[in-house]
């Protein structure tokens, strides 16, 4: 019987993952099988424990249970824990939770955005699992400020106050500036000063996705962003997205999710099978999918 890995999450129907990461396995030739497991809410729990059945070595967790599957878990990393996120779950005799956006973020943002955010000022759109992921990333690598925002306020401030904790914890007996990290309202999202003096700005809520609600609109106007940032959309279907398209009509430089995406997949890759991911073939299938591109 060949042995699975799941990918829960809930709509699934936009999930490039499954393609690349079968694409992967077979490149490295596993009898594994990546299945989707379509799984709302209320069926968390119940998608979680079937992972103890035999033939499962692990899971990507995704929107929007990763923040809801810690408690759920055996044991979870240190990092996971801190971020408050879980995006690969991994069995060996018990189920073990990762956090594997933290470094598929950063790669991608240094690697494809040539930007090194030590000493920056970077404004955050969302407070779900990934924007957790993204602002530990950036503390980790020293921002001057971090700015965020989200529709539902008292989800942001809970962020910012978790957040602080690290900040007093990590840079406790050390003589580096600390990052201002603050919480803002949505509302202010549409005026010019919020994004005065910024250097990146990340979004990371759904808006745009792909068979959702809000597909084919913008969190920003055009007339709010500057030329001189770097936008960051970890939205990763449609690609481009529609901030994408008027960040790049306003001047600024773009960078979307899909690189972030196969990062962050290639590290899952690693914990499940102890194998070096085969990154591009990883990189191939995943454009193949989502712009139509062959290399
Ligand atoms: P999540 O935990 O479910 O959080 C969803 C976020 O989107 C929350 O901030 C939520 O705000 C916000 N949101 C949802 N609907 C909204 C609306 N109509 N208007 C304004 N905000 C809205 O999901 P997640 O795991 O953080 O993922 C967020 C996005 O990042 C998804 O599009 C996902 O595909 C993408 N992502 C990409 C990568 C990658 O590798 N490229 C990795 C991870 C995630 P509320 O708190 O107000 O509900």
């Amino acid at each position: 019987m060949p042995r699975c890995i799941g990918l829960i999450g809930y709509p699934l129907r936009h999930s490039v993952s499954p393609h690349f990461q079968q694409a992967a396995l077979d490149y490295c030739g596993l009898d594994i099988r990546y299945e989707l497991r379509e799984v709302e809410p209320t069926g968390l729990h119940d998608a979680v424990n079937d992972l103890r059945k035999p033939q499962n070595i692990g899971a990507n967790v995704t929107v929007p249970h990763k923040e809801a599957v810690l408690p759920l878990l055996d044991r979870v990393d240190d990092l996971a824990g801190a971020v408050g996120a879980v995006n690969t779950v991994v069995k060996d005799s018990r189920l073990m939770g990762f956090n594997t956006d933290v470094y598929g973020f950063l790669q991608a943002l240094e690697n494809e955005g040539h930007f090194d955010p030590q000493g920056k000022r970077v404004v955050v759109m969302g407070a779900g699992g990934a924007a957790r992921a993204v602002c530990f990333a950036l503390l980790q690598r020293k921002v001057m400020s971090l700015a965020v925002t989200n529709r539902t306020f008292e989800r942001a401030g809970a962020l910012v106050d978790a957040l602080a904790r690290y900040v007093e914890g990590d840079r406790r007996g050390s003589h580096d500036p600390k990052p201002r990290v603050t919480a803002f309202p949505w509302q202010s999202l549409s005026s010019a000063d919020t994004f005065q003096g910024c250097d990146l700005i990340v979004h990371c809520t759904t808006i745009g996705m792909k068979d959702t609600p809000r597909e084919g609109q913008s969190p920003l106007g055009l007339e709010v962003i500057p030329a001189s940032v770097l936008v960051y959309d970890l939205v990763y279907n449609p690609s481009p997205t529609p901030l994408l398209e008027l960040a790049q009509r306003a001047g600024a430089r773009v960078l979307g999710g899909l690189p972030m995406l196969v990062y962050q997949g290639a590290a899952s890759f690693e914990l499940w099978t102890g194998r070096e991911a085969p990154i591009g073939v990883m990189f191939e299938k995943a454009r193949e999918i989502l712009v139509g591109e062959t290399t």
